[in-house]
């Protein structure tokens, strides 16, 4: 089975039970789960791909504005599946045309978009440890 790393971003944490039952619902074990605020320090650390983007200083205020919930999910196909479930980035658009999906449900945006999911094998791996440093990863 196939891990990946979600998040449940500050502006969805009030949300998090229905989160997790949609998760579960699809087939996903929830392996890990850490509530956690992060400094900017961290924040940029964890999306140093956007630095330097305009977008980048508001991310890193918001992603920093109130706690997260990082969990380790297990299923197969777990990046694409997660990825599937989340929608599309802007949840103006996944409202549109993922209105199921969970930034449809619980985002606002294109940036406040509830949640976060791993996009690659490779990043997967590096976002478990960022979170879960003692996680074993086979
Ligand atoms: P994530 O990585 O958070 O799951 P994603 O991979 O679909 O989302 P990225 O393009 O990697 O999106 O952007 C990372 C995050 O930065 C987005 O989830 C969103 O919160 C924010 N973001 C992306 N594009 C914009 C934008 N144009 N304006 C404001 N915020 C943005």
């Amino acid at each position: 089975v196939e891990r990946t790393l979600a998040l449940i971003k500050p502006d969805a944490i009030q949300n998090t039970n229905e989160i997790e039952d949609m998760i579960l619902k699809s087939g996903f074990t929830i392996l890990q789960k850490r509530r956690v605020t992060l400094t900017a320090e961290q924040c940029s650390d964890f999306y140093s791909e956007h630095y330097g983007k305009k977008f980048f200083p508001s991310l890193v205020a918001f992603m920093t504005s109130g706690p997260i919930l990082a969990m380790v999910l297990a299923r197969e196909n777990a990046i694409g599946a997660w990825r599937e479930l989340i929608g599309p980035t802007n949840s103006t658009q996944a409202r549109e045309s993922h209105p199921e999906s969970v930034r449809a449900l619980f985002g606002t945006n294109e940036q406040k978009n509830a949640v976060h999911g791993s996009d690659s094998p490779v990043s997967a791996e590096r976002e478990i440890r960022f979170f879960f440093p003692n996680c074993i990863v086979e």
